[in-house]
């Protein structure tokens, strides 16, 4: 048995699992988080609120007019009634029905104002909404995509660790104590083939003896870099 083949083996699995397991992360974020989505319906949400204060302030305003013109009218009929026939009173009334009717015209240009308002905020409504919905469809397509990608990346996963377990049932424990410190030590970088009678790791020379002992299949370390050498 080539132990250092065995652990360079099993450092290209460890690699791989990394690998799998962070794309598999990055994946299930996506699945949990479409920015997009939630930023369209916040957005909808934000104009349907100001189309339900507008609604409010558009039937206060409403209010108003109706209030105005109940005031403006027994005015108006005492006016034409003929019952009031002092000059002067008749000079007060027709100025406090004028003042009213002023009051009554301002709140009524204030309903138009807000119905154009209600109106365009009404068609935002209806474009965010519809944009709502074609972001959801293609959400839809996207998510079983990244669903199915998910359960492959899960399998490999589940796969790869049966694999990984099967190895570490047919390496000495020391050996791969040994293999897990220099793990840590390398970042992740414990075993160095040998090309051209130079460690990968970090490109010494290894000697004759060394390299012969790394060939015959013992464990043997880079006297530079410590890592487990491997004979390709
Ligand atoms: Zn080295």
């Amino acid at each position: 048995m080539n132990l250092g083949k065995r652990l360079y083996d099993l450092q290209q699995l460890d690699l791989r699992l990394e690998k799998t397991a962070e794309t598999l992360s990055r994946v299930e974020r996506e699945l949990d988080h479409n920015e997009a989505l939630e930023k369209a319906k916040s957005d909808l949400e934000a104009i349907q609120k100001d189309q339900a204060a507008l609604q409010d302030t558009q039937r206060a305003a409403e209010h108003a007019v109706d209030d105005l013109q109940a005031k403006l009218k027994p005015i108006q009929q005492k006016l034409l009634s003929g019952s009031v026939t002092n000059p002067k009173e008749l000079g007060a009334m027709q100025q406090q029905a004028n003042q009213l009717k002023g009051h009554v015209r301002e709140e009524e240009d204030k309903v138009l104002d807000m119905m154009g308002q209600a109106e365009a905020l009404q068609k935002a409504a209806a474009a965010k909404a519809a944009e709502v919905d074609s972001i959801e469809r293609e959400w839809a397509g996207k998510r079983n995509q990244l669903q199915a990608e998910q359960a492959e990346l899960m399998a490999t996963l589940d796969s790869d660790r049966l694999t990984r377990n099967e190895i570490l049932g047919q390496i000495d424990p020391d050996y791969l104590q040994l293999y897990e410190k220099l793990r840590q030590k390398k970042q992740g970088s414990a075993v160095a083939k040998i090309e051209q009678g130079r460690c990968q790791g970090c490109k010494i020379t290894i000697p004759v003896s060394e390299l012969t002992q790394a060939r015959a299949g013992e464990l043997v370390q880079c006297g530079s870099c410590s890592r487990v050498l491997c004979v390709p």
